[in-house]
């Protein structure tokens, strides 16, 4: 890049971050470094979305309140920023591991040197003449010993400190993946932990020919239960039904949000009549439990699931066993809900596997 396009460039940068002071300031935001971020993208229009919510923010309200700001930032700032942390550790463990080479390095022409001593003293202790010169080779022995001890030791702490190090990354490493295929409102696993379950015991389900099943589930008539009860009472019973999902689960099996209020079991390893069983056991475990708002203690009724249940094929695809499921549901659903059904219990043309509106209501 050439001068004058440098120049240029940080003018830009220079009109850009004015602006977003400008916007801080009409915004009576806190001048953090969290709202010039958010304030300088908006500025250079980096993250469209961004532009598009705030514009839509606008539209509603003159200017917009701190908490508004937090919001925005945690959803365009920390949520998605998976692959930058990623990075971050990413540089942080090569950074590690360089160090550690070159303490390697040093430490191995310290052993090189103190070697070459050892040599130099036994060279000089053939032709030894007198005691004073024994003396000598002994304390410069005793020295170059001392010396190779103590690098040791220092070696042997740094690389301490290192290994501690690289644990700690390598459980930032761990916690982030997991946090991204976690469903933050239910905290069991979400879509996309999901998808990459499915294609892996799918893939298994070909090269080992272990059955395998998978139920979807959906919540009876939630949307009468939020409008009656509020949305975030709501939300704890997504977050009791995800629960008891987990808990009716073992092993290998994956318990996940499929979205909104649906549910997906993968049953590795099942056969149809055990992920019935399965099934039953889950819509039963929700059925009896009597839901009770935690705040006031008041009393909310019960909730139910419709289940459908479907095993894998020589036929199949991810999408065909999925849509089959769903007609599995719809047929649940069809036959009054608070019930399970399997791919069995369908028409014969439905269960050709083709798809179906995924909505089952
Ligand atoms: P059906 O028995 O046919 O499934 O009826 P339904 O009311 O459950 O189905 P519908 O698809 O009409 O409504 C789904 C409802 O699920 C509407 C929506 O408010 C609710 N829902 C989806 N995601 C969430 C969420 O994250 N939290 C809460 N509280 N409700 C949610
Ligand atoms: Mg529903
Ligand atoms: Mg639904």
């Amino acid at each position: 890049m050439t001068d004058s396009n440098n120049k240029e460039g940080n003018h830009r940068s220079i009109a850009f971050g004015e602006k977003a002071l400008g916007y801080i300031k009409y915004n009576q935001s806190s001048a953090t470094p969290e709202a010039y971020e958010l304030w300088f993208n908006y500025a250079c229009g980096l993250k469209p979305e961004l532009n598009e919510k705030i514009k839509e923010l606008l539209s509603q309200s003159p200017r917009l309140s701190q908490e508004k700001l937090d919001e925005l930032y945690d959803i365009y700032f920390l949520k998605d920023d998976v692959g930058e942390r990623m990075e971050e550790i990413g540089s942080k463990v090569s950074h590690e591991l360089n160090d550690i080479m070159d303490m390697v390095g040093s430490s191995l022409s310290n052993t090189e040197s103190y070697s070459e001593s050892l040599e130099v003293f036994t060279s000089e202790l053939a032709d030894i003449k007198d005691e004073g010169s024994l003396r000598m080779i002994i304390s410069s022995m005793a020295s170059a010993t001392f010396e190779m001890a103590q690098n040791t030791k220092e070696l042997e702490g740094n690389l301490a400190r290192s290994k501690d190090q690289i644990s700690q990354l390598t459980t930032s490493i761990e916690a982030i993946r997991t946090e991204s295929l976690t469903d933050a409102l239910t905290n069991i696993a979400n879509r996309k932990k999901f998808d990459f379950t499915m294609q892996k015991e799918c893939d298994y389900f070909k090269a080992e020919r272990d059955p395998m099943c998978l139920l979807l589930a959906d919540i009876d008539h939630f949307k009468t239960f939020n409008d009656t009860h509020g949305h975030q009472t709501g939300d704890q019973v997504l977050r009791l039904v995800a629960a008891i999902l987990k808990q009716n689960v073992k092993g290998r099996d994956l318990a996940a949000r499929y979205g909104g209020e649906e549910f997906a079991v993968v049953l590795p390893q099942t056969s149809l009549h055990d992920a019935m069983v399965v099934a039953e056991q889950i819509r039963q475990a929700v059925a009896n439990k009597e839901l009770v708002k935690k705040s006031t203690g008041t009393k909310l009724g019960r909730v139910t699931l419709s289940i459908g249940v479907a095993e894998i094929n020589d036929g199949d695809t991810i999408d065909s066993l999925i849509a089959r499921a769903d007609q599995c549901l719809y047929a649940a659903k069809a036959d009054g809900r608070n019930n399970v059904k399997s791919e069995t219990d369908l028409e014969p043309e439905q269960g050709d596997g083709s798809a179906q509106d995924n909505n089952a209501a």
